[in-house]
């Protein structure tokens, strides 16, 4: 098809041409398959590809939609509707959750939110109790106004507090199985194992913890038969992670460990930093004894090398992409 009318300029002729319109598909986006259709402008004369503002901003568009489809990243909708639901503006909003004072309004226009940032979104949207802390953290800390907190009207009485770690501890529990070593899954005992490992390791990232935690794991129920945490873990491209990605939610958590976000040209990187109250007496000395072993071995290596060694693992090549990995598994591991 060709559009007689609004010209755009193509820097190879150097002048105002008239464009067809060609289909492509962009297969992956931030590493999840979305397969999404999209179309793009190329100059009659020469076949360069052109960029034309409204179909890019209509590619992004159906490229978002797909994607938060994909990984359950809160859509603009949403977000309207919580803050319809309380009444306050985006900037109440920012300031109650002490983000970028723009931040809610790009998500509003369509910007894609961070897995951490939607995940926070979505547990004040399900969880008024969770929202209602945050509300009053900021009232305290006086970054919203008297006029605003009393405004603001909430539903569940304040007893009925959900904590971010029922939250938690309601997405990672399930009966002891194959799956999570024949553990109920034990936040305390998490909680103590990353600040531990955050104290031991130089630079914990994000993407090393998950496996330090699936080798601790694994190899406490090769030995002690029995998981450590009684996470469940799913098989996943670069190497096992814990399930639904709810890393992202544990470290929200403050009590043992805090998170450092900084940014480089790749994006994001979170580092995990100790702070240094773990308590060990509720492991046994044989727990210790695994978890100092696999700190030992890991400690001096990169991610990638870590990520390579878990790749070598039976568990990890049997196991289908997006699948839960068995504790089976675990007298084949070969590091240990
Ligand atoms: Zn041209």
């Amino acid at each position: 098809m060709s559009l007689e009318k609004n010209k755009v300029y193509c820097e190879n002729c150097n002048e105002k041409v008239n464009y067809n319109i060609i289909k492509e598909k962009l297969k992956e986006y931030k590493g999840i398959e979305v397969n999404v259709e999209q179309n793009i402008g190329v100059c009659e004369i020469c076949n360069e590809k052109l960029y034309i503002i409204d179909l890019e901003e209509d590619n992004l568009k159906r490229l978002y939609s797909k994607y938060r489809e994909l990984t359950g990243i809160v859509s603009p909708q949403d977000i309207i509707d919580f803050r319809s639901r309380y009444n306050i503006s985006q900037r109440e909003l920012v300031a109650i959750l002490d983000w970028g004072k723009m931040t809610i309004n790009r998500y509003e226009r369509g910007s894609l939110p961070n897995q951490s940032h939607s995940d926070i979104l979505r547990l004040i949207i399900k969880d008024e109790s969770y929202f209602r802390e945050k509300v009053e953290d900021a009232f305290k800390n006086g970054r919203i106004s008297e006029k605003t907190y009393s405004a603001m009207y909430f539903s569940v009485e304040e007893e009925n507090t959900v904590t971010m770690e029922d939250f938690i501890i309601s997405r990672l529990s399930h009966k002891p199985s194959i799956y999570n070593g024949f553990r109920k899954f034990d936040l305390e005992r998490l909680e103590n194992i990353i600040g531990y490992l955050a104290s031991c390791v130089n630079n914990l990232y994000k993407t090393s913890l998950n496996k330090y935690l699936w080798y601790i794991d694994f190899c406490n129920y090769k030995y002690n038969l029995k998981s450590m945490t009684g996470i469940r873990y799913v098989r996943y491209t670069f190497g096992p992670i814990i399930e639904g990605k709810n890393y992202e939610l544990i470290l929200n958590l403050d009590n043992k460990f805090e998170k450092e976000v900084t940014e480089n040209y790749n994006g994001e990187i979170t580092k995990i930093k100790s702070k240094n109250n773990y308590d060990l007496n509720i492991f046994s000395d044989k727990e210790i004894e695994i978890i100092n072993k696999v700190v030992e071995l890991f400690k001096s290596k990169s991610v990638t090398e870590i990520s390579n060694l878990s790749h070598d693992e039976k568990a990890w090549i049997e196991t289908k992409d997006m699948e839960l990995i068995s504790y089976e598994y675990s007298n084949e591991l070969k590091i240990i």
